[in-house]
């Protein structure tokens, strides 16, 4: 599941727990992006501090890993960038280990998938599996039906662009996001004004 995470939430969270289940999954890879640019943007969070909340949102759950791939490769992410240094993780890490790969993606980000660089390869890599959420329909985006799944999942009305805004106004964070996370937020004053 590949995301900028900034920050991740439940939403995620149970997003992926689902997946997991209808689909049986072994693990699910959390892949937080890179930095299209050297200084991350005004009122976002730097790589490194969107990874450290993944990790510590997906620390309690062993199913749950995150990678470094993307937020290591310099330069915007393209997820068949992404698929390609995952299953050389995987080499590296478990030499002669085969897996069957899912690509789990919310509503919104599915519609845009023919825009995503080398679609046809990604789908011929993975089995892409759209969830819906909330304010996003799930449209079949037509793509070939062997390769790609809709599931409905709890629906959570939660973004991090609307987290980032909560954090900004002084609105409460608590239970939108895991304790851990929003302790990291506070820690180091991400997503204040001027920060
Ligand atoms: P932003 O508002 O900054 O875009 P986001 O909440 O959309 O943040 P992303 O990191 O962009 O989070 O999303 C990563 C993946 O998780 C995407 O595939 C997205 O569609 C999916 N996703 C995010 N929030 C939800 C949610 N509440 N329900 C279902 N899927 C979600
Ligand atoms: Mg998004």
């Amino acid at each position: 599941m590949g995301g900028s995470f900034d920050p991740i939430h439940i939403g995620h969270l149970v997003a992926a727990s689902e997946v997991a289940h209808r689909f049986d999954l072994d693990q699910v890879v959390f892949s937080p992006t890179g930095e299209a640019w050297h200084k991350p943007e005004d009122g976002r969070a730097p790589s490194e501090l969107r990874y450290l909340m993944t990790v510590v949102a997906t620390a309690a759950d062993p199913r749950f890993r995150v990678t470094r791939v993307d937020i290591d490769r310099p330069g915007p992410t393209y997820t068949v960038d992404t698929l390609r240094d995952l299953r050389e993780e995987l080499a590296d890490d478990h030499p002669g280990h085969t897996a069957e790969w899912y690509f789990i993606t919310g509503a919104d980000a599915l519609a845009d998938i023919v825009g995503w660089r080398d679609p046809e390869r990604i789908l011929s890599e993975v089995h892409l599996v759209g969830v819906t959420r909330p304010g996003h329909a799930l449209a079949d985006p037509g793509l070939p039906q062997a390769r790609v799944s809709m599931l409905e999942i709890p629906a959570l009305a939660i973004s991090s662009t609307d987290i980032r805004a909560r954090v900004r106004a002084g609105a409460p964070i608590t239970y939108l996001v895991p304790e851990g996370v929003a302790h990291l937020i506070a820690k180091h004053g991400l997503y204040r004004p001027g920060s």
